[in-house]
């Protein structure tokens, strides 16, 4: 799926502005960015509910086209159930309203998509008497019937508590190792540090980040030391500390077994050593600025 300089515009309101998005086959894609960032317009776009002002979208295999959005499992908003009626019978008026062949199709259909999300033993109890996590996963189920090849999700954690993002975060994952590729929108670095391989930044409507989620992640040259003798530890590898902050000295070399092995030799206890790494949140702040206080972890 990619998109082309793609923008909308509200009267004056820039709310996307030349996005170029490319999320490839099997990717777990995080778009990242600030409350108003676009996030949602941008989702919006890629499935048909809103149309663009300008640019394009390619979805599996060419522009916007109905069989391709028929692939494609969303969940936008927080999904709507009918809360005296079971998970099972919500689905069941959800699927009716689609294409789908007669009723013993849709049954199985339907029970697989529980089976899936991990509600087929509870689906007697009615929805009003679910957890937030539990009717988040319903929405996915719902996302589900159509076997979609791509998963579009906004916000799928918004207002659920850790127990419930566990819940939905294991099941992107389960279901993307099946094959699904999977987009999701969210102003939560933490989240999509834990889920996704790849990541987009948005801030004020524009992309100002793109890549895959290990160059966030790679090495920056240093090593940290941690020794309750940080000054000595200092004295003795001299010109190739860069700085010490407590008992933490950060070293530059590319070497840890050698520099274990020098302090240790000076007499110097190491207590720990590792490979200083990028920050995603680094990295994002560098590029929307310290003021995007929206983007939390
Ligand atoms: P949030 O996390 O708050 O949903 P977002 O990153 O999804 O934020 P959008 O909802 O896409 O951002 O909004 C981007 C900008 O477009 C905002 O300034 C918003 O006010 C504006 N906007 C969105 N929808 C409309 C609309 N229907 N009419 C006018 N302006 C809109």
């Amino acid at each position: 799926m990619r998109t082309h300089a793609l923008c909308k515009r509200y009267g004056r309101v820039h709310a996307v502005t030349d996005l170029d998005l490319e999320v490839r086959e099997g990717d777990r894609f995080g778009l990242l960015g600030p409350n108003g960032s676009g996030k949602t317009t941008t989702v919006r776009m890629l499935l048909g509910l809103v149309l663009p002002t300008s640019g394009e979208v390619e979805l599996l295999d060419g522009p916007v086209r109905k069989q391709a959005l028929a692939r494609i499992g969303a969940l936008v908003e927080g999904p709507a159930f009918y809360g005296h009626l079971s998970g099972r019978a919500n689905l069941r008026l959800f699927d009716a309203a689609g294409p789908g062949g007669p009723g013993r199709t849709r049954r199985r259909r339907i029970g697989e998509a529980l089976e899936q999300v991990g509600l087929s033993g509870v689906d007697r109890r009615p929805v009003k008497a679910y957890s937030l996590g539990m009717r988040q996963r319903l929405g996915l189920a719902g996302a589900l019937l159509r076997r979609p090849l791509l998963l579009v999700l906004d916000e799928p954690t918004n207002g659920l508590d850790p127990q419930g993002i566990r819940e939905v975060r294991e099941l992107l994952l389960q279901l993307n190792r099946e094959g699904t590729t999977v987009l999701l929108s969210s102003h939560l670095l933490s989240e999509v540090e834990a889920l996704c391989t790849r990541i987009a930044v948005m801030d004020r409507g524009r992309m100002v980040l793109q890549d895959d989620l290990a160059a966030f992640r790679e090495p920056t040259g240093l090593i940290e030391v941690r020794t309750p003798l940080p000054q000595r530890a200092a004295s003795v590898l001299g010109a190739s500390v860069a700085a010490v902050d407590g008992e933490v000295v950060s070293v530059r070399s590319g070497d840890p077994a050698a520099l274990n092995a020098a302090l240790v030799e000076a007499g110097v206890p190491v207590v720990g050593l590792a490979q200083q790494r990028r920050s995603l949140e680094a990295a994002v702040l560098a590029v929307t600025g310290e003021g995007s206080d929206v983007l939390r972890r």
